[in-house]
């Protein structure tokens, strides 16, 4: 017999949809997803399933091992690999269903020698100084015969709307597009709130999908389960470190999750449960295995109980100091992952 589950992350994948509907209309182009890391960590396959049945026809995932982990989509899904094709690649590039996007000019020779004939798409790197071909000296001929689908490029600060970067990029990525006359793609989902002039012929956002960049609904719910509770009079201290002391006799709840499964310690004293709506804080440090809540004022709760843990990514980050990506993608494999 299987033991159960000891967490649960509830994924709503009507939210999600929703989200993707929403990212799509505010960029008045075509849509597709970035699925790398697994979905963010919800689970890469189920999202696209669903994300395609909404009609998103492009997934970015990072690397040949995610792009594998979509084999047996949709023929007319099309799988798009971030980090593009090296030599230790080749097999496996060559025999997924999955587009390269080619970040260097050894990645465009390799892929012309190697790649069959089949299509790729190109990075140009147009001031973030990460992935992709230089935006200066970038030359249209040296894709002559190749069969490029898209070219894109990714935005440093499109966090920072007042950025002068943004319009800097913006800018010297038109000239690219411009010069290559294919479809190009610039934004994230910071990218997408830039505006009209940031989306050109198709956007790829991530983060919104998931319910991160605050209006978006909230699409993941972590819950835990109750090991134990106890009474600590006023004075007591709770916790490693014993960084918490009860100002009043307190009643506390201690759940089974904690920074193994990506809860992480920036949640110590500033992270709460939901019990009946009303937030039950973390007090003390988060544990690797456990956290404490304060359930003086939501008594109502036993050993055994499943307790829905506050994720909404917005005021999660804002509380715990931690990235909306990072809270997403830290989720471990403890949980079982339900789909609603
Ligand atoms: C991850 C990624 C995205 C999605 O970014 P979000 O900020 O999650 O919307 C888009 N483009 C590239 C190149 C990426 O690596």
């Amino acid at each position: 017999m299987n033991p159960p589950s000891p967490l649960r992350l509830r994924i709503d994948l009507d939210a999600l949809a929703a989200n993707w509907r929403q990212l799509r209309a505010l960029s008045g182009v075509d849509a597709g997803a970035a699925v790398k890391a697994n979905g963010y960590g919800l689970g890469a396959k189920a999202v696209m399933d669903r994300l395609y049945a909404e009609g998103c026809r492009t997934a970015y995932v990072s690397n040949w091992q995610e792009a594998g982990a979509l084999a047996g989509h949709p023929p007319d899904l099309r799988v798009k690999v971030l980090h593009g094709v090296d030599a230790g690649d080749l097999p496996a590039a060559l025999s997924i269903d999955a587009d390269p996007v080619l970040v260097s000019p050894e990645q465009v020779a390799l892929w012309r020698a190697h790649g069959q004939g089949r299509r790729c798409d190109i990075m140009v790197d147009t001031g973030m100084n990460r992935l992709g071909l230089d935006w200066r000296g970038f030359c249209t001929e040296m894709f002559a015969g190749m069969d490029v689908d898209t070219v894109h490029s990714h935005l440093a600060c499109a966090d920072l709307p007042e950025h002068p970067l943004n319009g800097l990029q913006r800018d010297r990525f038109e000239a690219v597009v411009v010069a290559l006359g294919i479809r190009g793609a610039l934004a994230n989902t910071a990218g997408i709130f830039l505006g009209h002039d940031y989306a050109f012929g198709h956007v790829r956002p991530g983060i919104g999908l998931y319910g991160g960049s605050a209006g978006l609904h909230q699409v993941v719910f972590p819950s835990a389960r109750v090991i134990q509770c106890r009474d600590v009079p006023a004075g007591d201290s709770a916790g490693y470190g014993a960084t918490w002391t009860a100002a009043r006799d307190s009643r506390l709840a201690v759940l089974n999750i904690g920074y193994a499964d990506g809860y992480l310690r920036g949640f110590s004293n500033t992270g709460a449960a939901l019990i009946g709506g009303k937030r039950a804080p973390v007090v003390g440090r988060v544990s690797m295995d456990m956290i404490i809540i304060d359930i003086t004022d939501t008594p109502a709760v036993a050993p055994g109980d499943w307790v829905d843990i506050a994720y909404n990514l917005a005021e999660a980050a804002a509380q715990s100091g931690i990235s909306e990506y990072e809270l997403l993608t830290g989720l471990g494999a403890r949980y079982e992952r339900v789909y609603a």
